[in-house]
């Protein structure tokens, strides 16, 4: 069933498109500068903490 297997990749490739849709609409846009807790710099602050200190503090 030639038809049915072309049909069921493309929900699968559609659903994986949303998925990385999804994904990137939810992860912050990091910005440049020194962490709030840790004072490192990074080029991915989110909110002022960098991510190392957003796992150690279950920030997210
Ligand atoms: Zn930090």
């Amino acid at each position: 069933m030639p038809d049915e297997i072309d049909l069921a990749q493309e929900r699968e490739q559609l659903a994986t498109e949303e998925a990385i849709r999804n994904a990137a609409r939810d992860i912050p846009k990091g910005e440049p500068g020194d962490c709030e807790l840790c004072g490192e710099w990074t080029g991915r602050l989110i909110k002022g903490v960098c991510a190392p200190c957003r796992d150690n503090y279950k920030l997210g």
